[in-house]
């Protein structure tokens, strides 16, 4: 096992990235809040693949938290996720500190104006600018030739390639399908906050998913007796209230009436305090 670099400066991230490419290397990024699992191995393992050199970020970005959200409590173990991070053979672990990325004087912001319209933007109105800002920045820090993040967080991918492309962005955006636990459960950090009461209730999200997948299939057009099938199945779990079940174009994100071609159904449920979403392309 290789040694990995740990830095912290976001000066010093932003000379080792130049270094790099002076030398003709390419640059694999993989941007997280850490305590992290297979998904976010997954994504680690396919930047290794694709790269002479892997970056991960570690960083949990307050101004992606609304004011009643889990920023205090999210869950963070460094030492344990350096250990992952060295197995998985990431060279270098970007570790900047709240305070090094938002001075006292921050006032920029990046924000798109439509996708966040759509979906988790609308029960967490300052989430997406707070994540767009947040990517823009370590994209300048790490300079990378390709970036990958998780279809998990669906919404997050389009907004950071509509961004990308918008912002022209030299670096190819690479989405990676979500990983799941043996259960079915959509793997999160966030995953840690259910007891073992709640986790039946959590799984009927991928439950229902899948029963929506095979109404889509047996021909099933109506996107609204869909999503009240949808909701009723997963209501009928102890300690579920949903945020939000949708149909929506898996580009734009607009709402679907009828189904005719690939659509996107995104779920947002509490289960007890826990918000979790999971979502599926569902093909006729
Ligand atoms: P996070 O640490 O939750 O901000 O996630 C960092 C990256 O890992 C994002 O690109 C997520 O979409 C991705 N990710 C999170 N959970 C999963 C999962 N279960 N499968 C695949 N990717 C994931």
């Amino acid at each position: 096992m290789t040694d990995i670099d740990i830095i912290p400066e976001s000066e010093e991230m932003q000379a080792y990235s130049d270094q790099l490419r002076a030398d003709g290397k390419t640059i694999a990024f993989v941007p997280t809040m850490g305590y992290l699992h297979e998904g976010h191995l997954s994504l680690l393992r396919e930047g290794r693949k694709r790269a002479d050199s892997l970056v991960l970020s570690i960083f949990v970005n307050p101004t992606q938290f609304g004011p009643n959200e889990d920023l205090d409590a999210y869950p963070q173990d460094m030492d344990r996720d350096l250990e992952l991070a060295r197995k998985e053979g990431v060279d270098t672990v970007f570790t900047p500190i709240k305070e090094s990325l938002y001075g006292r004087e921050y006032q920029t912001y990046v924000s798109l104006e439509k996708l966040p319209m759509h979906l988790c933007g609308k029960s967490r109105p300052e989430h997406f600018r707070g994540v767009a800002t947040i990517v823009t920045k370590l994209f300048n820090i790490v300079k990378p030739h390709i970036a990958i993040f998780g279809e998990k967080d669906f919404q997050q991918l389009a907004v950071i390639r509509q961004m990308t492309k918008d912002l022209n962005f030299d670096i190819n955006i690479v989405g990676w399908p979500t990983i799941r636990e043996p259960d079915g459960l959509a793997m999160s950090s966030r995953n840690t906050y259910l007891t073992p009461e709640q986790r039946p209730s959590a799984l009927s999200l991928y439950k229902a998913l899948q029963n929506a997948e095979k109404l889509v299939k047996t021909g099933e057009k109506n996107a609204e007796k869909i999503i009240t099938i949808t909701k009723e199945s997963i209501l009928s779990n102890p300690g579920t209230n949903i945020d939000y079940v949708e149909i929506n174009d898996p580009e734009t994100l607009d709402t679907v009436t009828s189904i005719k071609g690939p659509v996107l159904m995104a779920l947002a449920v509490k289960v007890g305090k826990t918000r979790l979403i999971d979502n599926m392309v569902l093909k006729p």
